[in-house]
């Protein structure tokens, strides 16, 4: 029988402190937890609590994998499939090149990010006074508790073209000082510098261990207060990533591969070309969604993973060195998977996954799956190279931003050969375990050892006491 905290002894914490690193790697961060890089998040959080390995979404890329915690939604229920969408029922090129036909949320489409989400209420919609620091999930923040609302859009332009990224983690940890001394219910800071350190060096380069440093020293700053003003019994820590991050040598170039073999491509930031008949739109970059045009005046509806192969998409897709795995959607609607390993088929009924390849198994489970539920498939595959991607791979084809295909890529590569400036030299957005594994620390013990990123918005209200309504639906579910 499920129980919830209300029926437990324990009573409910009366605040929330939400610490995201953006792009800090389960394996990473526990290697520095383990070394004692971070005294004060082991102490304060880990020790009084926990520190799991907790399995994020794809595509595993800020933005889309924000809903989750924010909302307990997949970026498929949200209809927000990736940093970057084309919806094909809108998009007319040339003439429509703009919303809502085509989207990227690095640019001025940030603005519209929150009105694109769904109605479901938002972690902001159970706590007042709350606070918001960097996070762009914000919907239920009044403006004036945005903290950061003015100075974002500056620092973070500033810091893409200057990399002083080390000011704008500053900012974040300055303004979440203030909000814990001013006893604020929730507080929520994103530091953004650990990912896009990463994306400039490595995944462990000095500049991205100094980071690390620098939030476990903001930290011990907020324990200190809590301590002080007898708040710490009293206040729910999370301390957790979005993704993780992999080193990047080569950048494949999905884009040619596709002009070369006669699908002229659109892409960002040439949106305008004339004459395209497909688009690729890359999240992180080791993902991307490809759109084909059909038949008649605009791009039409989903292209089936059949006709594609016809077209002989799939085949040009797989002489691509790095490309892990191609996904599309059957004519009845099964999600096909296909890599040069072989090819499988994943279809959902009653709530319940099948997982059926007939030579060789392209996720490499080595088995075939029937009727598993969602927690079944969770557990089946949590240490796979490809960690619960039946139920990945179904979800994000559920938003019709979805391309016809979604690539991802290997460990090693990445999707975006142009107009990637600054250079990247890691990647995150595929569905690989070392994209996919977060950290997920709390002052709280949790047993369950298999953990979505979905799960934390219910689990962290039902430790806050707050009931979260079962209509409309979400996806994550609350563990012990
Ligand atoms: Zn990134």
């Amino acid at each position: 029988m499920k129980r919830d905290f209300m029926e437990s002894t324990k009573t409910p914490f009366k605040r929330f402190i939400f610490i995201l690193i953006d792009g800090a790697p389960y394996a990473v961060f526990k290697e520095l937890v383990e070394n004692d890089v971070l005294p004060n998040i082991k102490k304060h959080v880990i020790a009084r609590g926990c520190l799991k390995k907790a399995v994020s979404v794809f595509p595993s890329t800020t933005g889309p994998a924000f809903t989750p915690f924010f909302m307990g939604l997949f970026p498929g229920t949200a209809n927000i499939p990736g940093i970057r969408w084309l919806s094909k029922a809108d998009f007319q090129n040339p003439h429509r090149f703009k919303r809502p036909g085509v989207c990227s949320y690095l640019g001025l489409d940030a603005l519209d990010f929150e009105a694109d989400l769904p109605v479901n209420p938002t972690l902001f919609n159970f706590f007042s006074p709350v606070s918001n620091i960097y996070n762009p999930l914000a919907r239920g923040c009044p403006p004036d508790k945005n903290l950061t609302r003015w100075v974002k859009p500056f620092a973070y332009a500033y810091a893409h073209f200057s990399h002083q990224w080390r000011f704008v983690n500053q900012i974040a940890g300055r303004h979440l000082c203030k909000a814990v001394e001013a006893g604020d219910r929730f507080v929520m800071c994103l530091f953004p510098a650990v990912d896009t350190f990463s994306h400039l060096s490595h995944t462990q380069s000095p500049q991205v261990i100094e980071t690390y440093r620098e939030i476990d020293a903001a930290v011990e700053k907020i324990a200190d207060n809590l301590q002080k003003t007898n708040a710490l019994d009293e206040t729910l820590m999370l301390i957790t990533s979005d993704h993780g991050m992999t080193n990047t040598h080569t950048h494949i170039d999905v884009v040619k591969q596709m002009d070369d073999a006669g699908w002229r491509c659109l892409h960002y930031p040439r949106l305008w070309r004339r004459g395209a008949t497909s688009a690729s739109m890359v999240s992180g970059n080791g993902m991307t969604h490809l759109y084909f045009k059909n038949e008649g005046p605009g791009w039409g509806k989903r292209t089936s993973f059949e006709h594609l192969q016809k077209m002989g998409v799939i085949e040009a897709l797989l002489e691509l060195e790095g490309l892990a795995l191609v996904a599309g959607q059957s004519r009845e609607g099964s999600i096909i998977v296909q890599n040069r390993i072989g090819r499988a088929k994943i279809t959902c009924q009653a709530g319940t996954f099948s997982y059926r390849f007939e030579q060789a198994d392209p996720l490499g489970y080595g088995v075939c799956y029937d009727t598993l539920s969602s927690s079944e498939v969770l557990r089946q595959t949590y240490d796979a190279a490809y960690p619960d991607a039946i139920v990945q791979l179904w979800q994000i084809f559920q938003s019709n931003r979805t391309g016809d295909l979604v690539l991802s890529a290997a460990s090693g590569y990445d999707l975006r050969a142009r107009y990637e400036i600054p250079e990247h030299h890691a990647t995150h957005g595929a569905l690989l375990a070392e994209h996919l594994h977060i950290p997920l620390a709390m002052n709280v013990p949790i047993a369950e050892t298999c953990i979505r990123s979905v799960d934390v918005f219910p689990t962290v209200l039902n430790l806050c006491g707050r009931v979260v309504a079962q209509d409309p639906k979400i996806d994550g579910k609350i563990v012990y």
